[in-house]
């Protein structure tokens, strides 16, 4: 196989996904060598199908002491928050059993702290990057509503204090105060929780293209290739491609849902789930446009204004990343979405993706425990779109020998390996 790079690359960043997207163009910024490979053009994957939220409040994982209660009515796989597959589960007891344990309640707020400072100082970066990317208009700062249609002040204000708790602003909202900030939709909301420090984007995947674009004009290369393996060699690494290989001082591994299939010939067992998840997009009324994402709370699904039509994506199915597609649960919420807002004809076909997580629902960012120059940076979640930016850019610090801008010492890739 040629050896195509005599000399070696400073920095290989492997997957073009927000995450790794990000950490190319953070390493580049610190005057490294730096080589972005993809098998697909960047952002076409899961940093494609997500609900384009860039969110501040999201610092309550799904595994939070809640979710206990709510597990009877998940048990018989019709609810759209949660579908799982059986098989799955009986194959992957261990996870579920540290997911599980991870609700605890003394589990909430080391977790809700590190996720605090991850988005706050990723939010950060969006803000600046998507304007510096030519991208600025594709960035709204209308923020996210969350909307019940039963009576639950109770439920929005708990979510409320828990938000206040953590210095997150948001905005309770009854019936007539949702018509007011959203006039074209449908009056099926009884209380509503607006975000207002959350911004959302009207094509993430248009987003990541954009930083990518921004990395190659900063001097850094995006090459398409199916990356076969890594290997360590005498003084860095081998990335071994279908077509050839590079030879680099660092690899940053940034494959999202695809991220542990590349580490276990290293002996790395890394505990990665996938969370699955459906879009599909409709044909918006011109006339009756919605203003921002919403979060149907009871029936676990999202409405986005995108580029191309209003996006409904759906909640969580916990079976193997690659197992055939199920659409029930995109199905089940559609004519729900259809109650709310306006919208045509589908445009495009059913997309699905996988969030990829961990058992403590945190993304491992950091080096890796028994390899020098080989950093992660996966995992991230349902939030891996806000969080990206600051993921990369923590990772480019470590490697350039400097602090990250906030805490990951809850993100070390040692607490599971
Ligand atoms: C339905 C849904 C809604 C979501 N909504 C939101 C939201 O509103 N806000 C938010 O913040 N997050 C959201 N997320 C989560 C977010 O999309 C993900 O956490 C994030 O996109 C992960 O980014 P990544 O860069 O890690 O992975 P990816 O974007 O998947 O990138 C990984 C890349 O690796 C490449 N790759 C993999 N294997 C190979 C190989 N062998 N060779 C070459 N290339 C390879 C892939 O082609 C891919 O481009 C949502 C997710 C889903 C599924």
């Amino acid at each position: 196989m040629p050896d195509q790079t005599a000399n070696k690359t400073d920095v290989v960043v492997l997957g073009a996904g927000i995450v790794g997207v990000s950490a190319a163009f953070a390493t580049r910024q610190r005057g490294m060598s730096v080589i972005l490979i993809d098998r697909r053009e960047p952002g076409s994957e899961t940093s494609y199908g997500n609900a384009g939220i860039l969110s501040s409040g999201s610092i309550f994982p799904l595994n939070q002491p809640g979710l206990l209660g709510k597990l009877p009515q998940y048990l018989s796989n019709q609810h759209p928050a949660l579908r799982w597959d059986v098989g799955w589960a009986l194959r992957h007891p261990g996870w579920i059993a540290r997911f599980l344990a991870n609700s605890a309640q003394s589990q909430v707020k080391p977790r809700a702290l590190a996720l605090r400072g991850l988005i706050k100082a990723s939010l950060k970066l969006h803000r600046e990057w998507i304007v510096k990317a030519g991208a600025g208009s594709r960035i709204r700062e209308t923020g996210w509503l969350k909307a019940w249609r039963s009576d639950n002040v109770a439920a929005a204000k708990a979510d409320q204090a828990a938000l206040t708790d953590y210095g997150i602003k948001s905005e309770l909202l009854d019936r007539q105060a949702i018509s007011a900030l959203e006039p074209n939709i449908l009056p099926v909301y009884s209380v509503g929780l607006l975000h207002t420090e959350t911004a959302s984007v009207d094509s993430p995947g248009n987003v990541t293209k954009a930083y990518a674009r921004m990395f190659s004009a900063a001097g850094g290369e995006v090459r398409r290739a199916e990356i076969t393996s890594i290997a360590a060699d005498a003084d860095g690494w081998r990335v071994v491609l279908a077509d050839g290989e590079i030879r680099s001082r660092h690899v940053v591994v940034a494959l999202g849902p695809w991220s542990a299939d590349l580490l276990k010939p290293l002996g790395y067992r890394v505990p990665l789930a996938t969370e699955r998840g459906y879009h599909r997009e409709f044909k918006p009324n011109a006339a009756r446009p919605l203003r921002r994402p919403i979060h149907d709370a009871e029936n676990a699904f999202l409405m986005t204004p995108m580029e191309q039509g209003i996006r409904v994506t759906s909640g969580v199915e916990l079976t193997d990343r690659d197992a055939p597609s199920s659409y029930a649960q995109l199905d089940a919420v559609v004519p729900l979405a259809r109650s709310v807002v306006e919208f045509g004809e589908p445009v495009g076909d059913v997309w699905r993706g996988a969030r990829p997580t961990l058992p403590d629902s945190l993304p491992m960012i950091g080096p890796a425990p028994r390899h020098s120059g080989l950093w992660f940076a996966f995992g991230n979640q349902h939030i891996g779109f806000t969080t990206g930016p600051a993921t990369g850019d923590a990772v480019a610090a470590m490697i350039a020998g400097s602090a990250p801008s906030f805490d990951t010492s809850a993100f070390s890739p040692k607490r599971y390996l």
